[in-house]
């Protein structure tokens, strides 16, 4: 088995959870959907209705929000890992993943070899 400090890499996991879950609170309140204010919002919406920019920023919250809610699901894997004694290992070829990439990415689930190959295609 591999020699990695998982419980560090849990401590990383679940810090790195919070900080992307506290991400999500504030996308909700910067977008209220359904909140009891949102009279107030679609008047404030209406009078800024042409300016392109308010689309733009709303296409970028949008997708930060998405790409939140996968950062979210691939920790909470990363952490079944730890518990399941797999972290570290490649989903695709099984090698042990770099103790570096998952120093920059602790949830990542493929080799730095894979992902290459993933995105290539
Ligand atoms: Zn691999």
């Amino acid at each position: 088995m591999a020699s990695l400090d998982t419980d560090r890499f849990r401590e990383r996991l679940l810090q790195e959870k919070q900080r992307v879950e506290h991400a999500l609170g504030y996308l909700d309140e910067e977008n209220p959907g359904s909140l009891e204010d949102e009279g107030e919002d679609e008047a404030f919406d209406n009078h800024l209705a042409d300016t392109a920019t308010l689309t733009h920023d709303r296409e970028l919250d949008y997708t930060l929000e998405e790409n939140s809610e996968n950062i979210l699901a691939a920790i909470d894997q990363a952490l079944n890992r730890i518990e399941e004694g797999t972290f570290g290992t490649c989903a695709r070829c099984g090698q042990p993943i770099a103790e570096a990439r998952l120093e920059a990415m602790p949830y990542a689930t493929k080799c730095i070899d894979c992902k290459r190959l993933e995105e290539r295609g």
